[in-house]
C-alpha cells in the first residue's frame, strides 16, 4: 500500500515536472519578430531593443541598399513581412515601395517611428528656388533619421511603441531609449555649436538626405543640386546652378556617401566653393549598432567643423 503511495507520488512529482519544464520552456522561447524597414530605423530599433531578450529585431532591405525610394520587395522580404508580429517604419512616404505589401502580407503592429519628427519638406532644386519656388509645397521629406535630434525623437516613439503593444517583454524599452536619446541630443548640441560659429552659413547639398542635419545644425540649405531623388543632376542644369551660383555669396557643397561626389566636385571646380561628403546611414555596415550611428555622426561633426569653422 504504502510502496503504491510513493509509485504514485512519484509519477505526480514526474509529471508535475514535464508540465513545469514544458511552461518554462514556452516562456524562454517565445520571441517577438520586430521588424524595421530601413537601415537607419534598424539601427535606432536594435538600441531599443537591446536589453529585451524576447525582442528579436531585424531588417526587411539590405543594409546597403540605401534610401529605397526604387526598391522592389523581393519573396524572402516578404515572407519576413508575413512573419513580423511588429514592422517598424520609418513613415513620412519612405514606405511607399511597399505600401500594397505591407496591407496584403502582414498582420503586424506598425509602429511609425517618424510620428512626433520635426517635419521639412523637400527643398527643392536650387535653381528652381532662385526663381521663386515654394518648398512648402514639395512633398515631405522623409529623410529624418540624418539628424541626431530628430533620430532621439524617433528613438523615444519606437520605444514608448514597444512597451505599448508587447509590455510583458518590452519593460527595459522606455528607459533605454531614454538613454539613447540623451546621447543623441549630445550629439545634437554639438552640431549646434558647430552651426552657431560657422563663418559659411549657407549649404548646398547633392540630395535632400543630410537637410534635417543642416537645418537642426542652424545651417541655411538654399537648395539641392539633385533634380531628382537618385538621379545624377543633368549636364544642362549643372550648367545653369554653376552660373547662378556665382552670383551667390560663400557656400558649402555637401555630398553623400550614399552617391557620387562627382557632380558636386564640376561645381567646385567652376565656383572655388568648397566640398565635403556626409553620411546620412542611410546605408551601411551589415552587424553595425546604436554606436556605429554615433560614430558617423560624430564623423560628420568633426568634418563640418573643421570646414566651417574657420
Ligand atoms: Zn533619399
Amino acid at each position: 500500500m504504502l510502496r503504491h503511495f510513493f509509485q504514485s507520488l512519484t509519477v505526480i512529482s514526474v509529471m508535475f515536472s514535464i508540465l513545469y519544464m514544458a511552461d518554462n520552456a514556452y516562456a524562454v522561447s517565445q520571441t517577438v519578430r520586430v521588424l524595421a524597414t530601413t537601415y537607419p530605423v534598424y539601427l535606432l530599433t536594435k538600441a531599443v531593443a537591446q536589453s529585451s531578450p524576447a525582442l528579436k529585431v531585424e531588417l526587411l532591405i539590405p543594409s546597403q541598399t540605401g534610401c529605397p525610394h526604387e526598391y522592389a520587395l523581393t519573396p524572402k522580404d516578404m515572407r519576413k513581412l508575413a512573419e513580423a508580429d511588429i514592422v517598424v517604419i520609418n513613415g513620412l512616404g519612405m514606405e511607399a515601395f511597399m505600401e500594397k505589401s505591407l496591407n496584403k502580407v502582414s498582420h503586424a503592429t506598425i509602429i511609425d517611428s517618424s510620428a512626433n519628427v520635426a517635419v521639412l519638406h523637400m527643398s527643392g532644386h536650387y535653381v528652381d528656388r532662385i526663381a521663386g519656388e515654394n518648398p512648402h509645397n514639395n512633398p515631405i521629406n522623409p529623410h529624418a533619421f540624418s539628424s541626431p535630434v530628430q533620430a532621439a525623437i524617433m528613438v523615444r516613439t519606437i520605444g514608448d511603441a514597444l512597451v505599448k503593444a508587447v509590455p510583458e517583454f518590452a519593460v527595459e524599452c522606455s528607459s533605454r531609449a531614454e538613454a539613447w536619446a540623451g546621447r543623441l541630443e549630445k550629439l545634437g548640441k554639438r552640431l549646434e555649436i558647430v552651426g552657431n560659429r560657422a563663418s559659411i552659413k549657407d549649404v548646398m547639398l547633392l540630395h535632400d538626405g543630410m537637410a534635417y542635419l543642416v537645418r537642426d545644425a542652424g545651417l541655411n540649405l538654399v537648395g539641392i543640386l539633385q533634380e531628382n531623388e537618385d538621379v545624377p543632376p543633368s549636364p544642362t542644369r549643372l550648367m545653369e546652378v554653376s552660373q547662378s551660383l556665382r552670383k551667390h555669396g560663400p557656400l558649402l557643397l555637401v555630398g553623400e556617401t550614399q552617391y557620387s561626389d562627382k557632380p558636386l566636385r564640376v561645381l567646385a571646380a567652376e565656383t572655388g566653393a568648397n566640398v565635403v561628403v556626409l553620411d546620412s546611414v542611410a546605408s551601411g555596415l551589415d552587424e553595425a549598432s546604436m554606436e556605429y550611428y554615433e560614430q558617423v555622426m560624430e564623423n560628420n561633426c568633426r568634418i563640418l567643423e573643421d570646414s566651417l569653422d574657420r
